[in-house]
């Protein structure tokens, strides 16, 4: 097995921009614009995704349907393989590096290949073209949590614990089969389809390409956990931090920080998230379950908070899991709008 990105030694975040900015405004830990690809909802029939499909991906068998949306690493289309008539999602990203260091990134993606669960968005391959890299996976219609949320506005304590309970089995699965940390949880890199799947895409799994983006302002994201804002490791545990902002951002609707909503630097964003009480939910709103679960994934110590597979293992987890909660009906009013 190749080996996952390794914990790396951490440096400062470097931060270099206006200040008055907030994550909503500058797009840190989410694209702000609406994606096309929440427009875009084709029946989930239309899509031929066969897990664990290995293709042989040439660029120009590759035509480009639609842009689906953009971050601050790299731009995500709809493509259609044409020999194999399968609708992918490309991702091209842009590494200012070596081309020695882009070959490598490319050999280290290779292992999702082996990342097969249904809490992972599927790879169907990697390859560089034109000095970019393109990462071609598996396209989720109803696109990615933080344009669903917009568009539904804040969603339900069950649908939130469905969608907790599905990214801690991926964030399982990664670490467990494959030591990998994921590193980049927040709303854009949880996907839905049209079936009610939930799946976690973007993960750490070249060190390399961690590497190349960590010391820039790219690197920088508004779920990061307080030991990672100030330069400690990164552990299992950070995801679970980055995955209770998260679950706190889609049942209020807006970033849980600050409480009082007002506009902060993103300097003094991450200030407030290492210094200031972490958020708790409204009082009376929700269950006190759902109430002790995002306590529980926002504990201030990483040494004292829950890995993703103790968490599966909290109160509110097991009762969610139990529980039937209608997914595709929640994505249904996505494709109605479109
Ligand atoms: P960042 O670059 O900070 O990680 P991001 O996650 O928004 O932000 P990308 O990963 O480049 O940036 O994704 C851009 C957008 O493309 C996402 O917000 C999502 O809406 C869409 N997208 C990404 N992957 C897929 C996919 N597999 N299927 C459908 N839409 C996708
Ligand atoms: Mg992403």
């Amino acid at each position: 097995m190749a080996s996952p990105a390794a914990p790396r030694k951490q440096k400062p975040v470097r931060l270099n921009l206006k200040p008055g900015i907030t994550p909503s405004t500058a797009g840190i830990g989410g694209n702000d614009a609406e994606s096309p690809s929440s427009i875009l909802a084709p029946p989930l029939a239309d899509l031929s995704i066969p897990q664990g499909l290995q293709l042989d991906l040439k660029p120009d068998d590759i035509e480009a349907l639609n842009e689906l949306g953009s971050g601050n690493g790299g731009t995500v289309s709809l493509v259609m393989h044409k020999p194999t008539n399968t609708i992918m999602a490309r991702k091209i990203i842009h590494v200012e590096a070596k081309n020695s260091v882009r070959k490598q990134i490319v050999r280290e993606l290779q292992i999702m290949h082996k990342c097969n669960s249904p809490f992972i968005v599927s790879f169907f391959g990697a390859f560089l073209h034109e000095g970019d890299i393109s990462i071609c996976m598996e396209y989720m219609n109803c696109g990615s949590l933080d344009n669903i949320y917009k568009k539904t506005g804040p969603v339900s304590e069950d649908v939130a614990g469905k969608i907790a309970h599905a990214v801690l089995s991926g964030l399982v699965y990664l670490y467990d089969e494959h030591r990998i940390i994921h590193r980049d949880v927040k709303p854009s890199n949880i996907l839905l389809d049209s079936a009610g799947h939930i799946k976690i895409a973007d993960f750490g799994v070249s060190g390399q390409l961690v590497n190349s983006v960590a010391n820039t302002f790219v690197g920088t994201s508004a779920y990061m956990s307080p030991e990672r804002i100030q330069g400690g490791k990164y552990s299992v545990q950070s995801d679970v931090w980055s995955l209770g902002m998260t679950i706190m951002e889609l049942v209020l609707g807006k970033f849980p920080f600050p409480p009082d909503g007002k506009p902060l630097s993103v300097f003094e964003l991450l200030e407030y998230i290492v210094h200031e009480p972490v958020p708790t939910l409204p009082p009376g709103q929700f269950s006190k379950e759902f109430e002790a679960f995002i306590a529980r994934s926002l504990i201030k110590d990483p040494a004292t908070r829950p890995t993703p597979s103790e968490l599966l293992t909290d109160p509110f987890c097991v009762a969610i899991e139990a529980k039937d909660v209608d997914l595709a009906g929640f994505v249904k009013v996505l494709q109605k709008d479109s």
